[in-house]
């Protein structure tokens, strides 16, 4: 089970696509365009019966042959919500990599600082997934072009790895599934923001020199090739929109980007909504494509509707 599928040589996401799009993929699942990240087998699109969580699977006679790590339902709700949690922090994420033999849950890099990071998720029993196995893992990785390994463990297992790997806890409700993934969420959050905070304060070349700060260094949405593609040469009717569409569900939650892109918007002409205003006109691209970033920046700065 993974969040990321292989279409036509582009990453897709489970948690990100709209549900035209989940759609359209499983019927590209019936063509045999869709694979998956872990062996290029066969990419099967489905939804879990209680949660609804989107994942692609192995097709059932494949999954035996693949040598990515076991997983389950929970694990791949909390590569979801990590994912999610990242996502809003303006990192970008790609989920279900293979790192020197390493199934990784999540890399992930920071566009600010330009680092990036490995975020293993552990849901695996101490059977199946012994200390060793996961200690080696963190080694190879340490050992790779990755700047930082950091572990997400249940409480038990984080007393006992703390001090041979980075790592944070989050608590494993008995109860519900889902407050298991509210509190890894809080803990990723939690120790993201100091990350965040400490590298900003960093004093720079500039800081000790008493110069300005370069200003013109793109950061969150406007560091996404994409974005600035579409300042420069808007396309096609069928080009916006579809530029418009991946901005909006790479920078905003899936379910929200779906509802801001078909939504009448303030800010653009014509009394008109982002994917309308990108179909029309150039003009109105521009206009959408800025609203994005005010929408995005709002959520950023807390202060979203
Ligand atoms: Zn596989």
């Amino acid at each position: 089970m993974t969040q990321r599928a292989n279409f036509r040589g582009q990453n897709v996401y489970a948690y990100q696509v709209s549900d035209a799009t989940w759609e359209l993929l499983k019927q590209e699942y019936d063509a045999g365009n869709l694979t998956l990240p872990c062996c290029g087998g066969n990419a099967v699109p489905k939804e879990h019966p209680t949660s609804g969580t989107r994942f692609f699977s192995h097709a059932p006679y494949a999954g035996r042959t693949c040598e990515w790590k076991a997983t389950g339902a929970l694990q791949e709700e909390l590569v979801r919500e990590a994912c999610t949690v990242l996502d809003k922090l303006g990192w970008k994420v790609e989920s279900d990599c293979w790192c020197e033999g390493v199934a990784v849950d999540i890399i992930a890099k920071n566009l600010e600082t330009g680092k990036r990071f490995a975020f293993m998720i552990e849901t695996g029993s101490k059977a199946d997934r012994p200390d060793d196995t996961l200690i080696s893992e963190d080694a190879i990785l340490t050992n790779s072009d990755l700047d930082k390994t950091l572990w997400l463990l249940p409480e038990q297992r984080f007393h006992q790895l703390k001090n041979t790997v980075e790592a944070i806890p989050f608590h494993r409700a008995t109860v519900d599934a889902e407050n298991t993934v509210g509190n890894l969420a809080r803990s990723l959050r939690r120790w993201l923001e100091p990350v965040e905070t400490s590298n900003s304060e960093q004093p720079t070349q500039s800081d000790v020199r008493g110069d300005p700060l370069p200003s013109d260094e793109p950061t969150g949405i406007e560091a996404d090739p994409e974005w600035q593609d579409g300042k420069s040469s808007v396309g096609s009717p069928a080009v916006r929109v579809d530029r418009l569409t991946r901005l909006a569900n790479r920078w905003l939650s899936a379910n929200h980007a779906n509802t801001w892109l078909n939504k009448v918007h303030p800010s653009i002409s014509y009394n008109n909504s982002p994917l309308g205003a990108a179909q029309c006109a150039a003009t109105g691209y521009l206009e959408a494509q800025n609203a994005l970033k005010a929408e995005y920046d709002a959520i950023l700065n807390g202060t979203s509707p």
